[in-house]
């Protein structure tokens, strides 16, 4: 296994990404001038919403704010634009803003910039960095494992609508294992602007892909590493190349002759583990399969409770990013913390907004933000910055 770097930086995840079509960024980014300064576009946003707009303004357009990290579109952020129309896109780069650039300055209001529900904590895989080798999660009797109900899946994305519009349906488990997911995405349908779906494509098949295609996911990924059938299977445990590679062509067909003006945006994201792997190798041979392919740096995931103790004292970024919420309510501020220990509340007793900012969130913030994010396990043991 590859040594981890010191430091994983959330916001600088991508270790190699490659789009497979181009476009010209000075181009793209003067045509966004022209969307934003279009008064009938900013309707839809309020006070607050136009102050966040200013400061991407002068960051894509002028010199940037002194005190803060420049706001940049990377080629990712333009694909999810190209799909959005001009009246969404404002308020798209407020979300986008909130997303990238408060955790980096440590801002929170009133809702996480971004929401990972997790409609199941099982897994068919065993990958070889992932938390579902520890056979302390991953039998039942320990208590972690299970599917959300419809109705908890309902509470949260009715909440969810029109405050937060980053979703992922994916955490700890394999999402398409969830008994309800095609319900789920049913439920979903048109409500963000950024769906985002992580899965092995192990269990894609026709009705799943027609699912997937008829709901507003925005961002299907299918997570694998490799581009030969040995190190997929090495890595993936469980995992077989071909029946993945038969799925996601299969999704491919279905999208091109039911779904012509499907604006869906396909990656291969993989975890760089080895040098065995490469961005060489991995575009070969999925880019007639998706229209992205990415690789994400390495962390120890699988064994964070054991991992030497870290001597890092810099926030966790993701404090101020992304809350997790699990198939049995309970919120989490990371998924590092697999086992839960940092909960800081459950979705049955309060909403997203407040144990957003709760006292045990808030506690969680100050202590990072003291120097003190020893005192916290796993964070004692995290390299997540
Ligand atoms: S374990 Fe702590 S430091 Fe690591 S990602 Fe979670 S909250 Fe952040």
């Amino acid at each position: 296994m590859k040594k981890t770097k010191e430091l994983y930086k959330k916001y600088d995840s991508f270790v190699g990404f490659k789009l497979k079509e181009k476009y010209n960024q000075n181009y793209f980014i003067s045509n966004l001038k022209l969307v934003i300064e279009n008064k009938k576009n900013l309707k839809k946003l309020n006070k607050y919403d136009l102050e966040i707009l200013n400061y991407v303004k002068k960051d894509l357009f002028f010199d940037g704010t002194n005190n803060r990290p420049k706001f940049e579109i990377k080629p990712n952020v333009v694909k999810e634009i190209q799909t959005l129309n001009s009246d969404q896109i404002p308020k798209y780069l407020v979300h986008r803003y909130r997303y990238e650039i408060h955790p980096q300055i440590r801002i929170y209001d009133d809702y996480p910039p971004y929401l990972q529900i997790e409609p199941t904590s099982i897994c068919n895989y065993r990958c070889v960095f992932c938390y579902q080798t520890d056979n302390t999660f991953n039998k039942r009797s320990f208590g972690h494992m299970g599917h959300m109900t419809l109705d908890t899946f309902k509470k949260i994305v009715d909440q969810a609508e029109g405050n937060i519009e980053f979703i992922s349906l994916a955490s700890r488990g394999e999402p398409l294992l969830c008994p309800d997911f095609i319900k789920m995405l049913d439920y979903t349908r048109d409500k963000f602007f950024n769906l985002k779906i992580n899965t092995n494509a192990s269990l894609l098949d026709d009705n799943m892909s027609h699912a997937i295609l008829k709901s507003g996911v925005k961002t299907l990924v299918f997570s694998a590493d490799a581009a030969d059938s040995t190190l997929y299977s090495k890595l993936r445990v469980n995992g077989k190349l071909e029946r993945i590679v038969k799925n996601i062509k299969n999704f491919r067909e279905i999208k091109r002759k039911n779904y012509p003006n499907s604006k869906i945006i396909t990656r291969v994201a993989g975890v760089k583990v080895n040098n065995q792997q490469n961005l060489r190798d991995m575009e070969a041979f999925w880019s007639d399969m998706v229209d992205q392919i990415a690789f994400v740096d390495y962390m120890p995931w699988e064994n964070v409770y054991d991992s030497k103790l870290s001597e890092i004292n810099t926030p966790c970024s993701d404090l101020w990013r992304r809350m997790f919420i699990w198939w049995d309510g309970k919120v989490n501020p990371c998924d590092v913390d697999y086992k839960s220990k940092l909960s800081v509340g459950n979705i049955m007793e309060k909403n997203i907004s407040n144990l957003w900012k709760s006292e045990n969130y808030k506690k969680l913030r100050t202590e990072h933000g003291s120097n003190k994010r020893k005192n916290y396990s796993p964070c004692n043991r995290c390299v997540l910055v």
